[in-house]
């Protein structure tokens, strides 16, 4: 089978090293596209693919129209957003995610961030400490249990909430389940950010959960930037001076957020949640495990347009 590795952000050499091994051992053919310009390069090079393995790359309608031959995309990393998933199934393509393989990347880096805002971005002013606060983990997943552990690790208090995990679940992992997104957000000195960006959840956090957070509360978004209404939350940091924003990546409004709000907004130039040499191996291993065995097996485990 021929398997195209499409990565306008490439993996790691070592990735690239360790996914070609899996798939040629298993017979495949492997064809390499790494920091191309645009979809006009990534149209020609799907022309004869049967698989392919991609990151953060756009994967649209026109993309696929273009693969007659591609049975399976697979999204190394979690979000798989920028999948159409429609157009894929439409096309008979499966499309998997690699769950799970980055998570500790992203868990750390909310953490991390949560201290940098905490010491006002690492500047002399006094600051505040984590420990003995309450953190509440929006969305209970890969990522957001990894933060409730390590949070509870350094002395907070987690809540939770997850529409799609029982609250005996949220309990028996170690955090305190809430009923609502609403009363996480009244009751959370940082909220942290892990759901998904998906019809329901696209500018679902803005000026009303934002101002109800309490006194010298942080917003930490690892998610996507797209959940957040962000005029709203320029609102909200306007009417709220004590409030901060912290996220991986720069919202659209991020230079006005700048401009007004100084040390109290902070963004990653460029998403970097999953930007470890680990989470990089992880995810791309994982990613050519997944099409070997899903052509050796007929393995849809990981498929997410079912
Ligand atoms: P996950 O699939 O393990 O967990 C997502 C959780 O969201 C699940 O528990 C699910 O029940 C919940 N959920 C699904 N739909 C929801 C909805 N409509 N409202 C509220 N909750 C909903 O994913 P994960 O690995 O924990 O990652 C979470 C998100 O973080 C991803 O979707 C992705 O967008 C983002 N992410 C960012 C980076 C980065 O580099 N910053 C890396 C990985 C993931």
């Amino acid at each position: 089978m021929k398997v195209l590795i499409a990565t306008q952000k490439p993996f790691a050499a070592a990735a690239v090293k360790g996914i070609r091994e899996i798939l040629e051992n298993a017979g495949n053919e492997v064809v390499l596209l790494e920091k191309y310009p645009g979809e006009d390069e990534l149209v020609a090079a799907v022309a004869d693919a049967e698989a392919m393995i991609v990151r953060s790359d756009k994967v649209t309608a026109r993309v696929l129209d273009a693969a007659p031959k591609l049975k399976i995309v697979v999204r190394a990393g979690a979000g798989f957003d920028n999948v159409d998933l429609a157009a894929a199934t439409a096309h008979g393509v499966v499309v998997e995610n690699t769950p799970g393989q980055n998570s500790n990347a992203v868990a750390e880096l909310a953490i991390a961030m949560m201290i940098f805002m905490c010491r006002n971005q690492f500047t002399p002013a006094t600051g505040s400490e984590i420990q003995g606060k309450r953190i509440g983990i929006q969305a209970f997943g890969n990522v957001g249990r990894l933060v409730g552990k390590k949070a509870e690790a350094l002395g907070l208090k987690v809540l939770a909430v997850d529409p799609f995990i029982p609250a005996e679940k949220i309990a028996e992992a170690g955090a305190q389940p809430v009923g609502s997104v609403a009363e996480l957000y009244a009751s959370s000195d940082f909220v942290s950010v892990h759901i998904p960006a998906t019809p329901e959840t696209i500018g679902s956090i803005g000026y009303d959960l934002i101002t109800s957070m309490p006194k010298g509360a942080v917003l930490v978004n690892t998610a996507r930037k797209e959940v957040i209404d962000e005029a709203g939350l320029e609102k909200a940091l306007e009417d709220r001076p004590d409030i901060k924003y912290v996220t991986d990546v720069a919202p659209d409004n991020y230079a006005a957020l700048q401009e007004k709000f100084g040390l109290r907004v902070f963004a990653t130039p460029k998403k970097m949640g999953a930007q470890t040499s680990e989470a990089n191996v992880n995810a791309g291993l994982a990613a050519a495990r997944q099409i070997v065995a899903f052509f050796t097996e007929g393995c849809t485990r990981f498929q997410v347009n079912r």
